[in-house]
């Protein structure tokens, strides 16, 4: 089934005239919305069962001809559901009709071809609908962002998050915000305007301006200390794959993705760019890097893809470091050395969130009890062996990853240690919220130093910044780029 949407004030008209035939037509020219609301029987927000016909009148060429051509007068098109859901209760807030008609191809642009024969009728940009909606007031930004974020969601993290944005949670936590900060700013201009020469009069009603404002900081914070954890899941966990070349980091990545998209070569160096898969990892996003291999090189073009490598590696969530396990010499102690160059270990000493893993474990003749391993003087512990050509241990591999994931998003027993959702899920949000913070901060320092009136410009800017965020003010810019993104239809 096609759903074909009109919204706007002529919209009805238009519906009415499809849903006639040409003798019908005649019957309801000149007639008002309610008119024909009456004279149609159309109730408002019910499912009508109607024909649907050609616009093109035929009545004069086939005037008092056969009834094989007097069928033809008709033009029928298309039978189905006709919904018609008046303004402002509507998705866009105007007059909106739907017409549930079949889904061919060939249907849909004949009923477009004949509502562009209408006077004001053209075809939507994409997400024009939203935008409607946004403008007379059915959504703010941020639901919107949240419906677009809903509409590109592939892991049930991002279903999860997404909706409770669509739906409003995030703009509540806002609008409070925003509601407590004017109210702060109220206070304070009221004073302004009453002369007073009493110092400590001002005093007193900043001091207690300054606690609600103190509380509003408070919970700032709280959302900025969230560890990107709204971003990772609405963009995805950055996780890179590294170690020395021919290590096997590309069959990984295959084996992972199990399709074919990095190039698997014997040949040392092969991956000179950092290529990347989108993954579901039980339920969370992730984007799989493979990276260059790392090792000292006279190579230039190598050497741009090693220090690629070891940028990725310092930027990611999470690591997984790749040993093939040649590389691992036993000692006559009974430990486990490897030699690798310093900048992974540096990696390792500063990243907490590197997993080490052994590789190529079917070529070992007997499988060694290999715990933890010593790189430059220094033990790591291991975090399992595989053999990503042979599908080893791979399951083992992912329950690990797993894990991890769960580490760094907080979340303990499935459910978000916060007991919330993270509202900041853009960087443009995290953005305003630090400046929000950063005018809040000079606000509350400011204890007697400034007049009344500069204090309160900081509160004013603060307000702003969380009105940018549910598209209060200024949003042309963030509008364009979100709107191209949408679909056409919605
Ligand atoms: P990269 O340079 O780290 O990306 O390594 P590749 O994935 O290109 O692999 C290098 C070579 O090692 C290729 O010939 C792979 O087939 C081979 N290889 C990778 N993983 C395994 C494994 O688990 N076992 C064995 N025997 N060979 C592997």
């Amino acid at each position: 089934v096609s759903i074909i949407r009109i919204s706007g004030s002529n919209c009805l008209q238009a519906g009415q005239m499809l849903v006639q035939n040409a003798k019908q037509r005649q019957m309801i020219k000149g007639m008002n919305n309610s008119e024909i609301q009456d004279y149609l029987n159309l109730q408002n927000r019910y499912a009508h069962f109607k024909k649907l016909y050609s616009l093109i009148d035929y009545t004069n060429t086939f005037h008092s001809q056969s009834q094989q051509q007097q069928d033809l007068i008709y033009q029928q098109i298309d039978q189905g559901i006709f919904m018609y859901f008046q303004g402002p209760k509507s998705y866009t807030g105007e007059d909106i009709v739907e017409m549930h008609i079949h889904g061919s191809r060939a249907l849909q642009k004949k009923v477009l071809l004949e509502l562009s024969q209408l006077n004001n009728f053209r075809l939507a940009d994409p997400g024009e609908f939203t935008k409607r909606a946004m403008l007379n007031n059915k959504l703010d930004l941020l639901e919107v962002e949240g419906l677009a974020d809903l509409l590109n969601s592939e892991t049930e993290s991002q279903r999860i998050q997404s909706t409770q944005q669509f739906l409003g949670k995030s703009s509540q936590i806002l609008e409070n915000w925003r509601f407590q900060l004017i109210r702060a700013l109220a206070h304070a201009e009221a004073f302004i305007d009453f002369e007073s020469d009493q110092d400590d009069v001002e005093f007193n009603i900043l001091g207690k301006t300054q606690e609600n404002v103190k509380q509003v900081i408070k919970e700032i914070n709280e959302q900025l200390s969230d560890r990107n954890r709204g971003e990772i899941l609405r963009d995805g966990m950055k996780i890179s794959i590294i170690g020395k070349p021919n290590a096997g980091k590309s069959t990984l990545l295959n084996c992972l993705a199990k399709k074919d998209i990095a190039i698997v070569s014997e040949i040392p160096g092969t991956t000179r760019d950092a290529l990347s898969v989108s993954l579901n990892i039980s339920g969370f996003p992730i984007v799989l890097y493979d990276t260059a291999g790392i090792r000292q090189t006279q190579d230039l073009i190598e050497e741009k893809g090693v220090n690629k490598a070891l940028q990725h590696a310092r930027e990611s969530d999470l690591n997984i470091w790749i040993i093939d396990i040649d590389d691992v010499i036993k000692q006559a102690d009974g430990s486990h050395i490897v030699q690798d160059i310093k900048e992974i270990s540096e990696i390792l000493e500063s990243n907490q969130n590197t997993l080490i893993f052994i590789n190529k474990i079917d070529k070992a003749n007997s499988q060694q009890e290999i715990t933890d391993i010593t790189i430059r003087e220094k033990k790591f512990k291991i975090d399992g062996q595989i053999s990503a050509q042979q599908n080893q241990n791979i399951n083992t591999l992912l329950d690990t990853l797993t894990k991890k994931i769960h580490e760094r998003l907080d979340i303990i027993d499935g459910i978000m240690s916060s007991g919330t959702n993270s509202i900041i899920t853009q960087t443009r949000h995290r953005l305003e919220l630090q400046k929000c913070l950063e005018h809040l901060e000079i606000f509350s320092r400011n204890k007697q130093n400034f007049p009344v009136d500069i204090v309160c410009e900081e509160l004013r800017q603060a307000v702003n910044c969380i009105g940018r965020i549910t598209g209060r003010v200024d949003v042309e810019e963030v509008l364009d780029v979100l709107f191209s993104e949408f679909c056409i239809g919605k």
